[in-house]
């Protein structure tokens, strides 16, 4: 019985200038000749750079998500949920005066907030809650401190009146884990991400 060796096949020289067919000796090998292996030297130098550059930012990553704070982390969701809120209602107007958007609103999203009807501090309980955030007019949200009364009667018309009271009834402490606040900003991107392709298609 013979044994039949195969033969690596012949590869091109990765050297641009030479392009030369010749059959590899070791694995890997790229190119045809130690006199290319150093005309290719400084493009494997500028990859390796590249690479190093890249653990770094990652390790960069890694360190800075450790020296957050719960409170960091609170934020970072918070923000991620009053995007998708505002994105959700885009095309609705103020929960308390009833203005619209305009076309310059829609792209910029600059004077728009998600207003919270019952606030984080007094109930921290409701922060992520999407039934209790709705997208707000900054004048509202920020210059009359909410516009609660009016948006109480314009969250009844949009949720219902059961649902309204319910989230005035008491509600669980709640006290997540930095883990659990970070599936909330992430399940909240998420939903952000399906509503933009929503809304491109
Ligand atoms: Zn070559
Ligand atoms: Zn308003």
């Amino acid at each position: 019985m013979t044994i039949e060796r195969k033969q690596p096949k012949p590869k091109k020289c990765r050297v641009a200038t030479c392009r030369a067919s010749f059959v590899p000796s070791r694995m890997g090998q790229a190119v045809c000749s130690p006199a290319c292996a150093l005309i290719d030297a400084p493009k494997n130098q500028d990859k390796a750079r590249k690479a190093i550059a890249q653990r770094d930012r990652r390790e960069i990553q890694v360190r800075k998500e450790k020296l957050k704070s719960r409170a960091d982390h609170l934020r970072e969701a918070q923000t991620a949920a009053n995007e998708y809120i505002r994105l959700r209602d885009a095309h609705l107007p103020c929960i308390s005066c009833d203005s619209m958007p305009n076309d310059n609103d829609l792209m910029t999203g600059s004077r728009w907030d998600a207003g919270h009807y019952r606030s984080v501090g007094a109930c921290p309980e409701l922060r992520f809650e999407p039934l209790n955030i709705h997208r707000q007019c900054v004048k509202c949200n920020r210059n009359l401190s909410g516009n609660a009364v009016e948006y109480r009667i314009r969250l009844v018309l949009r949720i219902g009146a059961e649902t309204v009271a319910w989230l005035e009834g008491p509600h669980e402490p709640r006290k997540y884990t930095v883990e659990e606040i970070k599936t909330i900003k992430a399940e909240y991107r998420a939903k952000t991400r399906e509503l933009k392709k929503g809304q491109a298609a």
